[in-house]
């Protein structure tokens, strides 16, 4: 039940929004959400033993089967997950403080669309947008395509970049 008052602007609506939305803990290596209390608590995933334990708004954040990439405002990656790791055939270690264009553009050609991938991956990096869709491909590939969601996550503040396949 909404207790909205009025005259208030677009963007408080989003901050109170995003406060009250279902937050879901995973491992920023392994993708898996912990099974109780005592594993939510823990810094690095108990799973892996090699994440560190990210939050992210619920529908945003990735599913276990799910690859992803953690991405900061310089839009520098952070993390891949072991997935991510699989499908853009490229390590953590080697992708890390990398620039995400490196191994993701947008599908289309469209400049427009890559200022968006990049804005939206900055705006989220500052936790300021609601969950977005783009579409891109493999910086190396032509003709695999992916939907990409991004969200905010954290901590440290940054961009999540979930990918799905584009059917
Ligand atoms: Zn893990």
């Amino acid at each position: 039940m909404s207790t909205d008052a009025q005259g208030q602007s677009s963007l408080r609506v989003l901050q109170r929004d995003r406060s009250t939305e279902p937050l879901k803990v995973f491992c920023g290596h392994c993708g898996r959400s912990p099974d109780n209390e005592s594993e939510a608590d823990s810094r690095v995933c108990t799973k892996c033993g090699l994440g560190l334990m990210l939050q992210a708004p619920a529908d945003a954040a990735p599913g276990p089967s799910d690859p992803f990439l953690v991405v900061d405002g310089a839009l520098t990656i952070c993390a891949v997950s072991r997935i991510a790791e699989r499908l853009l055939e490229v390590s953590e270690t080697e992708a890390v403080n990398r620039h995400v264009a490196e191994f993701l553009v947008p599908a289309d050609a469209e400049s427009s669309s890559g200022e968006s991938l990049a804005s939206l991956l900055a705006w989220a990096a500052r936790g300021e947008t609601p969950s977005a869709q783009v579409v891109i491909r493999p910086a190396n590939t032509f003709g695999v395509r992916y939907w990409a969601r991004v969200g905010p996550c954290g901590p440290p503040t940054a961009a999540l970049l979930v990918l799905a396949d584009a059917r």
